[in-house]
């Protein structure tokens, strides 16, 4: 006899989590509105900065390559900072696994933040699950339709108050929102925001807990950043078994039954439509949930209420979770060293950069006068928000003279003065000559020293070396 081959496709059966109060519901709203607070209200911010530059507090000023963060601006040449700062997050997120497994999944990830949003405002225009069902089943009428159209015509202007408040960190946001509104605004700023708003409706409004379950890639290798003493959201089935739902046979001193009454509170809250007694699956993004639904249970019944709580699985064995752990102290001190590397170049990183390159064909030149010159190419970075006059001179050589090409700006005391714009890069040829009777045979070493005239904390120096006979 032939065996039938068993599908492996599932259809897609919709959920209809039940909305549960409680501890964690209560702390999840709290990040909720932080999350979508700072994502929303954070490119209307404005901020003082110098006549000319942009008065946005977050700007990614793509076409001048200038990301503004309030008083910090990060150039083109600070990109590796970006590659720092994305270790960092990483490696933030591989110390917070170890440490409480799935916590970002539950209440951070901008899935659970928006989709926790939208099911909000499904429970508002549809009513509470049972209500949800029922519309559902329902056949078509007026009344179903008016409360759909409502329900997705407020997803949608979600949608696009998030594309539209992206695309207001990449440029000024009143102006792009009036350029929106009369229809002026550049296309990938409209392509950006439809991209947007439609993955935002669908991710979030209709795929929901299958982003989670199927096209999360975190979900799938989570698994190696946990180990045993890893938080987790566990049922206790030593306490909840055997399960009874018969307030009777509970009470009956004859059977001995567990705590779980086999009410199923904790599986119709489920955002990702799973059944925690039936222990740990991948699918469980430990919102905290089913804790909130079996303590209300519990607490109304007045019973203990620790059948389902955050545990590892060291505690399910019935020992002592280990908080300090190799995993975590190696992910802790890399992630300190990482953040410790990002504060330390933010709090020394100049505005300035100077490069000196000695031309080594000539290495010297003798003049007929007996000095002797030797010729450099020096570049100059102004990463300052203005425009600045810096002069140069030299240090560590008697009797010196210097000149630049084409610069014929000197200050009182003979240096030449160069005027640099905000984020321009300019490269000179320098000639440096020492008087004939201050030369000495060999070589010499010397410092060139930049200086913004208006301000003597921008200096910058470079050390070098004058060759001679
Ligand atoms: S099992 Fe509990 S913690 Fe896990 S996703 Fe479902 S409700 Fe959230
Ligand atoms: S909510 Fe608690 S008591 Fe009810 S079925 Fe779930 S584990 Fe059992």
């Amino acid at each position: 006899m032939s065996e039938q081959p068993s599908s492996l496709y599932a259809d897609w059966k919709k959920i209809y989590p039940r909305y549960q109060t409680g501890f964690f519901r209560r702390l999840r709203w709290s990040l909720v509105a932080v999350f979508l607070g700072i994502y929303y209200l954070l490119p209307i911010i404005r901020w003082n900065r110098a006549e000319g530059l942009p008065d946005q507090a977050i700007l990614f000023d793509l076409p001048a390559r200038k990301f503004y963060m309030f008083d910090l601006v990060i150039w083109p040449q600070d990109i590796f900072l970006l590659a720092i700062m994305l270790i960092a997050a990483a490696l933030a997120l591989f110390f917070m696994t170890a440490l409480a497994g799935r916590i970002f999944c539950g209440y951070m990830c901008f899935q659970t933040v928006w989709t926790d949003l939208f099911l909000f405002v499904e429970k508002f225009f549809e009513g509470n699950r049972k209500q949800r069902i029922k519309l559902d089943s329902e056949a078509w009428s007026l009344r179903k339709l008016l409360i759909k159209v409502a329900k997705h015509f407020v997803w949608i202007l979600i949608g696009i108050a998030t594309g539209g408040a992206f695309v207001f960190y990449f440029a000024d946001a009143p102006t792009l929102f009036w350029q929106f509104l009369d229809g002026t605004a550049p296309g990938p700023a409209w392509f950006t925001l439809i991209f947007l708003t439609a993955t935002t409706y669908i991710m979030a409004g209709i795929a929901r807990e299958q982003v989670c379950i199927y096209m999360c890639p975190y979900a799938r290798f989570q698994g190696a950043m946990f180990d045993e003493d890893s938080l987790i959201v566990a049922y206790h089935p030593e306490l909840g078994e055997p399960r009874e739902s018969n307030r009777r046979v509970r009470e009956s001193s004859e059977t001995k039954t567990g705590l779980c009454i086999d009410c199923d509170a904790c599986v119709t809250v489920c955002p990702t439509g799973i059944d925690i007694r039936d222990g740990q699956q991948y699918e469980c993004i430990t919102c905290g949930a089913c804790i909130d639904a079996c303590n209300t249970v519990k607490d109304r019944m007045h019973m203990k209420n620790e059948l389902i709580r955050y545990t590892s699985m060291r505690e399910i064995e019935g020992k002592k979770t280990r908080w300090f752990r190799p995993r975590i102290l190696i992910y802790g001190t890399l992630l300190t060293i990482f953040l410790g590397g990002i504060a330390v170049y933010l709090a020394v990183k100049s505005p300035l950069s100077l490069n000196v390159i000695k031309h080594r064909q000539p290495i010297y030149i003798m003049q007929s006068d007996g000095s002797i010159q030797n010729n450099f190419t020096i570049r100059i970075l102004n990463m300052h928000t203005q425009a600045r006059t810096f002069s140069l001179e030299v240090e560590g050589l008697k009797n010196a003279s210097l000149s630049i090409v084409a610069v014929d700006d000197f200050d009182s005391e003979k240096r030449p003065l160069i005027t640099v714009d905000s984020g321009a890069v300019m490269t000179f040829t320098l000639y440096l000559k020492q008087a004939k009777n201050s030369v000495k045979s060999g070589s010499k070493d010397i410092t060139f020293l930049l200086r913004a005239t208006d301000n003597t904390d921008f200096t910058h120096s470079y050390d070098s070396k004058f060759m001679r006979p």
